[in-house]
């Protein structure tokens, strides 16, 4: 299991690698110099379960409004920085607990230096991020192409330079929008090295199938071990990669606790609106802290025997359902009210 092997890399008051839990991260879309929109997202995110913010700092405006913005949340910050190494050191200034470059455009061996020396003073973890979008033309004309080895040499060579300066407090990520150059590229370097990883398939799309490629790509390269910190890239609200991003590790394992909610497909038996119900069951279990199984089930010939696999759930028949407890029929509801009475029995639930 390589993430049991990464070094430990602190950020803020947070501790990613060497076995510790893999950690939630998402970026913010409002302008990092809007204090009042940024910090509200981000508290937003903290509620979803966001353990890791990043936010782009693309002027010395921003890089100030890192200070008030990290004054009002309580999660570790990335400033995500390109071209203007300046703005690395401005953003460190001011409070981040963590900066994301690409070595090779902030201009110069002067200028990583100049970076460097202010994360080593302040301690300060660098991520060097390296992305097939931006992949360097030598490589790309020695391996033919953007290919996943030169994914991991471009991040070798980065990482290099900055061991090279004395300074080890590093987090590496790769990425690809193609699923399985991505994975590829996590197996040669997660061999490679042991600096912690942060995963994340880029650019993979709207809601809908930037949630499948994430959960294929990083469901294999965290079920292979690998991976310190994710994030699932949505062209959607950032609150949506919590979810997905929660999911995603508790299907693995990852992660324990939180309402699972199993359900039907639905078919010619169901005689109640299931698909509404299972919906509005799904959002409402968000507000309860537990660590149970509800199923919500269409009809009397599975849904008994499901439901009593789980903790608690729901077996519809015509315009009624039948609840089911800890393996108990408890009582037969009519269908406007199973939703109250499942919210009910979870408010109370022991
Ligand atoms: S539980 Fe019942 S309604 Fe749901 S898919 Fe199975 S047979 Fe159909």
């Amino acid at each position: 299991m390589y993430r049991e092997h990464t070094k430990v890399i602190q950020i803020g008051d947070r501790k990613i690698g060497g076995g510790n839990p893999v950690l939630i991260q998402s970026m913010t879309n409002t302008r990092t110099e809007d204090v009042e929109a940024t910090v509200r997202q981000i508290l937003a995110l903290e509620a979803a379960g966001c353990e890791i913010i990043r936010c782009t700092v693309p002027t010395q405006e921003a890089a100030e409004a890192i200070r008030e913005i990290k004054k009002q949340i309580h999660i570790p910050l990335v400033a995500d920085i390109h071209f203007d190494y300046k703005m690395a050191i401005a953003a460190m200034e001011n409070g981040a607990d963590k900066i994301r470059i690409n070595p090779g455009n902030i201009g110069g061996a002067e200028k990583i230096k100049a970076v460097v020396d202010v994360a080593k003073a302040r301690k300060i973890p660098i991520r060097v991020g390296v992305n097939s979008g931006s992949l360097e033309k030598e490589l790309v004309e020695k391996y033919h192409g953007v290919t996943a080895q030169g994914l991991v040499e471009s991040a070798l060579d980065k990482v290099k330079i900055i061991e090279d300066l004395g300074y080890d407090n590093l987090v590496i990520s790769i990425k690809s929008s193609d699923v399985m150059m991505c994975v590829k590229a996590h197996e040669l370097l997660a061999e490679q090295t042991n600096y912690p990883l942060h995963v994340g398939i880029t650019e993979a799309g709207t809601v809908y199938s930037g949630n499948i490629k994430s959960a294929v790509g990083l469901g294999i390269i965290l079920y292979e071990g690998i991976g310190d910190t994710i994030r699932v890239s949505l062209t959607g609200d950032p609150l949506e990669e919590i979810k997905s991003a929660k999911r995603i590790l508790k299907t693995l394992n990852l992660r324990k606790g939180g309402v699972e909610v199993v359900s039907c497909p639905t078919c010619g038996r169901t005689k109640i609106d299931l698909i509404g119900l299972a919906n509005q069951v799904e959002t409402m279990v968000q507000e309860f802290p537990l660590d149970i199984k509800v199923a919500v089930m269409g009809c009397v010939v599975n849904g008994p025997g499901e439901a009593k696999e789980a903790d608690i759930g729901i077996a519809g028949g015509k315009g009624e359902g039948l609840l089911i407890k800890k393996g108990e029929i408890v009582k037969k509801v009519p269908e406007d009210q199973l939703l109250e009475v499942l919210r009910e029995e979870l408010s109370n639930w022991k």
